[in-house]
């Protein structure tokens, strides 16, 4: 259903927006792929992608901070493949400790990253969705993004946000084939997590799998990560046709995370 179809992921250099970028290629999805890393890693992944899928592969090095280079992401996707049928906003960083006296410019940084980068990449992209009547929106939330947890302040205002803005816009574009929909994961084992595993094991004094049987154990019923590739069949069931009157709602794939 999405063969032919040109995705943005950004931050799919690693983790999860990579097994997006993967789940959607896997379909016959040509991707645009975006995110920090050295060339070999980027040229890995665009051959990887390529000679596995068979489908049309390039790279943006926009950084999601810089509101302009984000535009000119979504242009190049449009000059390269032809157009920007499916944008996923999956960048995003961490960084914990308590409100007072948490880090201004992480504040910032969070802020811009995780939420402020979908804002103007999908700001650029709807006028074309909007002009060929197709569009569909992922954004990566969190379960922070339905509730708090401490020590993550600008993280939970960064994704509560990013589902306020899934809403509006998938309000605004109810008369189009356009949907915009937000993603919620709980504990998913990349990179980002593997750094809050690594900071508490140090302050705590515990052993790696201690602090993860921890981790998992305050927060989820299951005692399980989930898995990246289990984001990225939730990000293709999206782009599906059975999916296209699920607009402007949140789905949470967290191990009972939020049904407490
Ligand atoms: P990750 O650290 O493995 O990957 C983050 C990606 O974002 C990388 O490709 C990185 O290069 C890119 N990135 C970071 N700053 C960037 C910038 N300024 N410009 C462009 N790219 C940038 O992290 P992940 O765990 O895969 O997280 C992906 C998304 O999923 C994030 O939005 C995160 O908040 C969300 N999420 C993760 C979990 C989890 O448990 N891992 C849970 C819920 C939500």
């Amino acid at each position: 259903m999405i063969k032919g179809k040109n995705a943005i992921v950004t931050g799919s250099t690693s983790g999860i927006g990579l097994a997006i970028a993967h789940s959607l290629a896997a379909e016959g999805c040509n991707i645009l792929l975006n995110g920090f890393g050295d060339k070999s890693l980027i040229t890995g992944i665009v051959n990887e992608l390529n000679s596995k899928y068979g489908v049309r592969v390039d790279y943006s090095p926009a950084d999601m901070t810089k509101p302009k280079d984000i535009v000119d992401m979504i242009d190049m996707c449009d000059r390269v493949f032809g157009r920007t049928d499916i944008l996923v906003n999956n960048a995003g960083i961490q960084a914990t400790g308590p409100t007072d006296g948490y880090s201004i410019e992480k504040w910032d940084q969070i802020i811009a990253i995780n939420l402020s980068a979908s804002f103007h990449a999908i700001r650029a992209a709807l006028p074309g969705m909007k002009k060929r009547n197709y569009g569909r929106i992922i954004n990566i939330a969190s379960v922070h993004g339905l509730v708090g947890s401490i020590d993550k302040c600008a993280y939970v205002a960064a994704k509560h946000g990013l589902v306020g803005l899934t809403k509006v816009v998938a309000l605004e574009n109810g008369d189009y084939d356009l949907t915009c929909n937000a993603i919620c994961p709980g504990w998913v084992h990349t990179p980002l997590v593997d750094k809050q595993i690594d900071d508490r094991s140090k302050a705590e004094g515990k052993t790696a799998e201690q602090i993860t049987k921890e981790m998992l154990g305050e927060k989820q019923a299951m005692k399980r990560f989930t898995e990246t590739d289990q984001i990225g069949g939730l990000a293709v069931y999206l782009c599906s046709d059975s999916a296209r009157t699920i607009t402007g709602t949140t789905i949470a794939i967290d191990g009972g995370w939020t049904a407490a």
